[in-house]
């Protein structure tokens, strides 16, 4: 299974509009992030986690031929505000897209205008919306929702094989531990060191990947708070700061 980071920043990306901060304006490409998303490759087919604001420059960056399926983790604009542009891939047939109920809910208010039968093409992504609450497979992929808070609602991250992928989140339930272990890579909520409503701080995200154990853990969703050589220097053994364009391989079982 082959990972690629498509986008590691917050909800603002990174360089924030109108910010002169250090990071901000680093040169350096790994303090230059996208809106979160995450792409998943394996055995010819292939996963996108979340739609963001980005995702269009995304694909054509990585030459993403095609997409199988998509899993969203929530509604947040950061997370989903660029599912339009996947219209180009679902011509032939419609793109399964796997979320929780709610997300189903806000999704059919977001883009009335994709599941209105006003027109049957010109221009709409040909959407399969499936809400799920329990584990499935979808294009040889085994997924496992993973419930979390983010703030005082309640999301999903996901699991697919090996790979956890959550990156928003302000608690994560005992229930939700269970169905981390024997995780190859971890890939969590790593916003920032001061504390946020809806977000866990990194010192917390540092103790919760203690605790889960993976074979790698990586930091996503990184705010322009972070610079990423110094951050990265800091993690303990095993733990990285993720960046876009990162791309990880498991081979089912550790990674190297
Ligand atoms: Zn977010
Ligand atoms: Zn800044
Ligand atoms: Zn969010």
């Amino acid at each position: 299974m082959k990972i690629t980071f498509l986008g590691t920043g917050s909800s603002s990306g990174t360089p924030v509009p109108t910010c002169s901060c250090h990071v901000c304006t680093s040169r350096s490409s790994k303090d230059r992030r996208y809106r979160p998303s995450l792409l998943v490759e394996s055995n010819g087919k292939t996963l996108v986690i979340d739609a963001p604001q980005e995702l269009r420059l995304q694909l054509v960056k990585h030459k993403v031929m095609k997409i199988d399926c998509m899993l969203i983790t929530h509604c947040h604009a950061d997370h989903v505000y660029g599912l339009d542009d996947v219209r180009i891939y679902c011509r032939e047939k419609k793109l399964p897209v796997y979320a929780d109920s709610d997300t189903v809910n806000e999704l059919k208010k977001i883009f009335p205008y994709v599941f209105r039968r006003t027109q049957k093409s010109g221009g709409k992504p040909r959407l399969q919306l499936t809400r799920v609450d329990k584990p499935f497979s979808t294009a040889g992929f085994s997924v496992i929702p993973l419930p979390v808070f983010h703030g005082g609602k309640k999301i999903f991250g996901w699991r697919i094989g090996g790979v956890a992928y959550i990156p928003d989140t302000s608690r994560i339930p005992e229930s939700t531990f269970r169905l981390l272990e024997d995780l190859d890579i971890f890939i969590l909520d790593g916003l920032r060191k001061e504390p946020h409503p809806t977000h866990i701080t990194l010192g917390d995200a540092v103790k919760i990947a203690e605790r889960v154990g993976a074979g790698k853990t990586y930091f996503t969703h990184i705010s322009h708070n972070l610079q990423h050589k110094k951050t990265d220097a800091e993690l303990p053994k095993g733990m990285h700061l993720a960046f876009d364009g990162l791309v990880l391989k498991t081979e089912g079982v550790r990674i190297g």
